[in-house]
């Protein structure tokens, strides 16, 4: 009998509903899967963006506002769209503001905040941590999902790759104690910040049609970072249109599960031939190159023009 579980883990709050929001939804509805839903770092940097005049703006707050906020922004996520309790695994990030509003970054000698434990590793060497990694090892054990979704290990912050590394290492390890799911990344947000296209590819995916609504309202619950959901210029058309659906999220695979037969790795198994069938059209042509940097990125663009 599989289990029908769904691990997503996010680095950070409402990375889980960008990334992979529609397909935990999708899945959880439809299929009635039991989404497991983890945050790794401990979300005490970043700022809060408000809506002032019509425009948005971010403003800074030190990390014992910040981080409480983003656990509730996540937690409440996760009950109203997920069903389900989040879990903060508690890797520091790599910098937070301090009470005068300084950003303290991670360097030798520089002063611990005082919601993180002596001897923690921050999310960035969390996977040199054999601590760490057993945490980890101890969940996917203990939850045993069908599928695993996190960051892909190139992305545009190290803290998704260190999140990454993290589970794959933790996810090779419950494999040598007798796990069989499968693990995929999410496409890699490189393309945003102009690292180019070539990472901005996939070798699978999940036709999301139907869905955007309610990803959309599980990314306005992260009200903080989020402050219009409705304006967001989510690239999940564009990936639809390349993979032949509507809406689409996209995903690389890192293994298969070999003897899993949920719907998930149905269909994840059968957008994976697909997309080794129409690779170079997917990928290549000028077309989609084009639609990605004149259609997206003009409109990103715009948007900032508009909240500067
Ligand atoms: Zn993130």
């Amino acid at each position: 009998m599989n289990k029908k579980v769904l691990m997503t883990v996010g680095a950070h709050a409402d990375d889980i509903e960008y990334c992979f929001g529609a397909t935990a939804l999708k899945y959880h509805e439809k299929f009635k899967y039991e989404i497991v839903y983890v945050e790794a770092t401990n979300n005490m940097s970043g700022g809060w963006a408000k809506i002032i005049d019509g425009k948005i703006k971010t403003f800074d707050y030190p990390w014992y506002t910040m981080m409480p906020q983003r656990k509730l922004e996540a937690n409440q996520s996760a009950r109203e769209c997920f069903h389900t309790e989040a879990l903060h695994l508690d890797f520091p990030q790599r910098h937070y503001k301090n009470r005068d509003l300084e950003t303290i970054e991670l360097r030798y000698g520089a002063p611990c905040p005082d919601c993180v434990p002596p001897n923690t590793p921050s999310i960035l060497t969390a996977h040199e941590d054999p601590a760490s990694i057993e945490r980890v090892v101890n969940l996917i054990l203990d939850k045993d999902p069908e599928v695993i979704l996190t960051h892909p290990p190139m992305d545009y912050t190290d803290e998704h790759t260190g999140t990454c590394m993290l589970v794959r290492k933790a996810f090779t390890k419950a494999q040598s104690k007798g796990y069989d799911g499968s693990l995929l990344f999410a496409r890699a947000g490189t393309y945003t910040l102009k690292y180019g296209n070539y990472f901005n590819t996939w070798d699978s995916f999940i036709d999301t049609t139907g869905f955007m609504g309610k990803k959309r309202h599980a990314l306005g619950i992260h009200a903080c970072q989020v402050a219009r959901a409705e304006d967001l210029d989510l690239s999940d058309y564009l990936e639809g249109k390349v993979c032949g659906c509507e809406t689409a999220e996209v995903f690389i695979v890192c293994e298969f599960a070999k003897k899993r037969t949920g719907e998930m790795t149905k269909e994840f198994a059968q957008n994976h031939q697909y997309c080794v069938e129409h690779w170079k059209e997917m990928f290549f042509s000028r077309d989609i190159q084009k639609m990605y940097n004149e259609e997206l990125l003009a409109k990103w663009e715009e948007r900032a023009r508009q909240n500067a």
